[in-house]
């Protein structure tokens, strides 16, 4: 016999409320809750089974049900940034507490919805056409430990938004937070429109997990965000891939800079959360006719300059030699402060230090590594021209992000076609790329690779076109 539960009730209204606001035709019968997890599953079958279901019945109820859906992601990362703030910086240990909170806001605050989904239209003595952005159902996320629930939060936003689900592998050291915001978001949602699990996630996410989401059947598109590793089986994938892959953004500074606002610049993107951002600035070229006077600038706002000796006792921590005979990045320093860099370079700097610095050449491994913590080299370069080519060799043809300091227009055009990256920033942090001090939207998924850009609702749609011929021009 039927169990009539509040939950059956609660789905029902929700159903048929839906109907009556969209006009759409009936939605398949209610997703079975399977269990109440809110989303965390131990099974990718599982897991891309109730999304799917969930997705379906999510694509009938039409728009209003996705702007319910995402304002309660909003919601959520605004209002409780604060304490899933301290949850993402106690689980990862990496990066600084106030980011933390503040990437939760933005992410709430700037990704873009359903307003981003806006239809074409062609009309003539034909008819007309109309071309309108359709979900693609299942779509696979896989997350970096650098912002685990913002990116998670981000893509959710972007994806429902479109009318899709997810199915989540997060970092397995950024799992916990994300699991806990996949529960407050499915929760939340459910409560507005009647639908668990349109966020599945993986409770205990390994290599085999994220392969498997590659493979399902059930899974349409994927969205990877992370490091070359990530990257490179994403591209390997038979199915479509949205790849958000690695940096090494390099800053130019020519002798026509602001050299107090390049230094300030320089200071807020590569301390910005210890360097975790892959848009975050990772070594600066900087013309040999103002060296000396931008290092001058750098210690006036927080930056504590290390010498040769201090360098290299830091770089014999932070970098390790691997069984393949490469250096590699020590993840022990990854995302630590700037003061505790300072301490490994012997050096006692004070707690609040934003960055530490110095001189090296090129072939240092801080300037040809994505390091990912607070120190960041810099290289002098005879003219602009040299330091534009030296940037363009260590960005490494990842095509993700590069910086300039000028008032020449000629140079920043030039370095700019050069660069040939996602983003190009001029005369301010790298944040400003991402609409933080600069205009533009925010996403903390930036498709290098596969070329979508810093990506928004419309990167998680098929274009569908409807022709009416011979009517419906009425002008
Ligand atoms: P990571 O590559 O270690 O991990 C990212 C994700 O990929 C994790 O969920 C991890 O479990 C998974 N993973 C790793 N190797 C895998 C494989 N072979 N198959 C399947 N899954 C795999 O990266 P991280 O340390 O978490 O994040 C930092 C990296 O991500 C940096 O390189 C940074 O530039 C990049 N990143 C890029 C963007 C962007 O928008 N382009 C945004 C954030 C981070």
């Amino acid at each position: 016999m039927l169990q009539v539960t509040d939950d059956l009730i609660r789905n029902v209204v929700q159903e048929v409320l839906g109907h009556m606001k969209s006009g759409s035709a009936p939605a398949p019968a209610p997703a079975k809750n399977a269990g109440n997890t809110w989303g965390v599953f131990d099974s990718v079958d599982d897991a891309v089974a109730a999304a799917t279901e969930s997705q379906r019945r999510f694509e009938a109820m039409g728009l209003d049900a996705r702007r319910k859906a995402v304002n309660c992601i909003r919601k959520i990362c605004i209002e409780k940034a604060e304490m899933l703030g301290l949850e993402e910086f106690e689980e990862t240990k990496v990066g600084k507490l106030k980011h933390k909170v503040e990437k939760l806001i933005v992410a709430g605050e700037k990704t873009p919805g359903v307003e981003f989904l806006t239809t074409r239209a062609f009309t003539g003595e034909n008819g007309i056409a109309l071309e309108e952005n359709a979900p693609f159902g299942v779509v696979g996320i896989i997350t970096p430990v650098t912002h685990s629930l913002p990116t998670l939060a981000g893509n959710a936003i972007n994806i429902l938004a479109s009318g899709n689900a997810i199915v989540c592998n997060p970092h397995p050291s950024g799992v916990r937070i994300a699991c806990k915001g996949t529960q407050l978001f499915n929760e939340a949602i459910y409560k507005a429109i009647g639908l668990n699990n349109l966020i599945a996630i993986i409770g205990k996410p390994t290599l085999e997990s994220a392969q498997a989401i590659f493979d399902h059947r059930g899974v349409r598109l994927l969205c990877v965000t992370g490091g070359p590793a990530v990257a490179r089986a994403a591209l390997k994938s038979p199915k479509r891939a949205i790849v958000a892959g690695p940096g090494n953004p390099p800053v130019v500074v020519d002798e026509t800079a602001d050299l107090d606002n390049a230094a300030r610049s320089i200071i807020a993107g590569a301390a910005y959360d210890n360097n975790l951002l892959c848009i975050g600035e990772k070594e600066v070229f900087a013309v040999a006719s103002i060296f000396d006077e931008l290092m001058d600038a750098m210690t006036k706002h927080k930056a504590v300059r290390l010498n040769t000796e201090q360098i290299a006792a830091l770089t014999k921590v932070a970098f390790t030699k691997g069984e393949d005979g490469k250096l590699h990045v020590n993840k022990d320093l990854i995302g630590q402060d700037a003061a505790v860099l300072a301490k490994h370079a012997g050096v006692n700097a004070p707690a609040d230090t934003e960055l530490v610095f110095g001189e090296t050449d090129e072939s240092h491994p801080f300037v040809d590594h994505e390091q990912m913590m607070p120190f960041v080299p810099f290289v002098r370069a005879a003219n602009v021209d040299a330091a534009i080519a030296l940037a363009k060799k260590y960005e490494h043809g990842f095509k993700h992000t590069a910086i300039i300091h000028s008032r020449n227009v000629d140079t920043i055009t030039r370095m700019g076609r050069e660069m040939d990256v996602t983003l190009y920033i001029q005369n301010g942090p790298s944040m400003a790329g991402l609409g933080l001090g600069g205009e533009g939207y925010l996403s903390f998924s930036i498709a290098t690779p596969t070329g979508e850009g810093v990506t928004t609702p419309l990167t998680f749609t098929r274009v569908r076109r409807s022709s009416t011929v011979g009517s419906m021009r009425v002008i």
